[in-house]
């Protein structure tokens, strides 16, 4: 909570690999107490105008975000992009590029599974994925449906990532493009969840370097992907590179999340919120007295 708002800038609905449709998400948010909530899909925009309208309705105020996948030192990396514009036609086509290239990816790892005795999961996957995008977790349930493994993040340890069955070498947006397309749409750049990246801290400190220097301006610090101790952590990092730092759920759906909306924890003392200048999250001057 800050000052009774609970903002929660990180979320995914079924237009990417969420659960819910962009409206049904934003009720769900809204049961839950959120206020401010940001819908981050990967590498899509579209369900943005969906969940305004629901917004709307819920007096939530929601912040048009999106998670770009990208590639730095052979490393997958996740890119948040807060207060873009949804009609920025540039973002619109570089957003297109990388999910033609899921696409591709998404035959490579039906064939990579196909090669260990696991057949259909390309039909499975782009039956419930529809008219979305084809994301990892489109074939981990799929595992998980067909008894491959007991839940998602038990499929995350066996199938799909390095060296397992299903992993695909994939060359997703160079870091300078994805910052670019969202800084040049009026966005901010955040770098989402650096604890899950298998980084060091010597190359940590080269990406927040590189990150700012493309015009970065904050980093995930409370989110569902961190433990308590990398709160702390990554608050720190922030702190020394100057960055801001957000927080978010990373919610998923029901079975596949990180965490549940609404239980986010303050971000630790000392940090700077990504919305300390955005005017839809200020609390009118008197509620401060
Ligand atoms: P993709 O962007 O298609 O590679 O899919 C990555 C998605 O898979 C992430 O956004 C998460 O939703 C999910 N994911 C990746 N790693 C894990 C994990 N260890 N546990 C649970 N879900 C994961
Ligand atoms: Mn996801
Ligand atoms: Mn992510
Ligand atoms: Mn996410």
């Amino acid at each position: 909570m800050t000052n009774g708002l609970m903002i929660d800038l990180h979320s995914h609905s079924n237009i990417s690999d969420g659960l819910l449709s962009p409206t049904e998400l934003v009720a769900h948010a809204a049961q839950h107490g959120v206020s401010v909530l940001a819908l981050t899909d990967h590498d899509d925009i579209s369900g943005l105008p969906e969940a305004k309208q629901a917004a709307s309705l819920h007096g939530i105020q929601l912040i048009h975000g999106v998670e770009i996948s990208v590639t730095w030192k052979k490393r997958t990396l996740h890119i948040v992009g807060l207060n873009v514009d949804v009609e920025n036609e540039v973002l619109k086509t570089g957003l297109a590029a990388v999910r033609q290239g899921r696409l591709e990816r998404a035959k490579q790892m039906a064939a990579g599974l196909e090669k260990s005795g696991i057949h259909g999961s390309f039909e499975w996957a782009s039956a419930k994925a529809g008219q979305s995008i084809l994301t990892r977790m489109h074939f981990a349930r799929f595992l998980v449906e067909h008894q491959y493994a007991k839940d998602t993040k038990s499929v995350f340890k066996k199938f799909l990532v390095k060296g397992k069955p299903g992993f695909v070498d994939h060359q997703w947006m160079d870091l300078e493009s994805a910052v670019s397309l969202i800084v040049n749409s009026g966005g901010e750049a955040v770098l989402a969840h650096p604890g899950r990246y298998d980084i060091r801290r010597t190359n940590m400190l080269l990406l927040l370097e590189e990150f700012r220097g493309l015009g970065g301006t904050a980093i995930e610090v409370v989110t569902g992907s961190h433990t308590g101790a990398q709160y702390v952590e990554y608050a720190k990092y922030a702190q020394l590179f100057g960055l801001k730092a957000s927080q978010g759920s990373d919610y998923h759906g029901k079975g596949i999340s990180f965490m549940e909306m609404g239980r986010l924890p303050a971000l630790p003392s000392g940090c700077i919120p990504v919305w300390q200048d955005w005017p839809h999250v200020q609390l009118p001057s008197d509620q401060y007295q």
